[in-house]
């Protein structure tokens, strides 16, 4: 298959086991808020139950006996879901998702990931959003017990909590913000630069 192609930012997503009733949507709050990642067929119940509207498609077609209809890629609820905020966990995964899956002294994303405490442990270094950074095992390895400045190494960012706690997962929410899936709808949201 040619990779020339550029995806349209809603090319059909299919689940596991290649239905078009597997794909992925995005839903929105009524105040557009990016709300949760669900599948085609919750997001169709939802719009044949008047809870939510389609705003895009991902040209799909849906065939069953009684009708026929394109697949939607977002849809936007048409009431507000009061939800408190999810808890921001620091989790390997999310601090990976926040560093782009590069490690942040050399830069790489060919070589295994770890997690590197800017300030060791050995030495009262927390396990905070602001000292802990993705970081390949070679980096890792070199700077061991060190301060970056004592190595010689350079964090390429200053590790933050990030400023925004999305609904969806922070991995889920930059994955697809990174992939340019939902892009128009999730940009707004990303109000510091990860
Ligand atoms: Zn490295």
């Amino acid at each position: 298959m040619s990779k020339s192609a550029c995806p349209s930012p809603h090319t059909p997503q299919h689940g596991s086991n290649g239905s078009v009733l597997d794909g992925q949507v995005l839903v929105l709050n009524q105040t557009y808020e990016p709300l949760n990642v669900t599948t085609v067929r919750r997001a169709l119940r939802l719009v044949t139950k008047h809870k939510a509207e389609v705003l895009e498609k991902n040209g799909a077609i849906i065939h069953s006996p009684a009708i026929t209809l394109e697949a939607p890629s977002v849809v936007r609820m048409l009431y507000r879901v009061k939800r408190p905020l999810p808890e921001l966990k620091l989790t390997r995964r999310s601090v990976f998702a926040r560093d782009g899956h590069k490690c942040q002294y050399c830069g790489r994303s060919d070589i295994p990931l770890t997690i590197d405490h800017v300030v060791p442990r050995c030495r009262k270094g927390a396990t905070s959003w602001s000292n802990v950074v993705a970081s390949c095992i070679r980096c890792n390895n070199v700077k061991g017990d060190r301060l970056p400045k004592e190595a010689g190494m350079k964090l390429r960012k200053t590790p933050r909590r990030p400023r925004y706690t999305p609904y969806i997962s922070l991995p889920t929410f930059l994955s697809a913000q990174r992939a340019g899936r939902w892009g128009e709808y999730l940009d707004p949201w990303m109000k510091c630069d990860l």
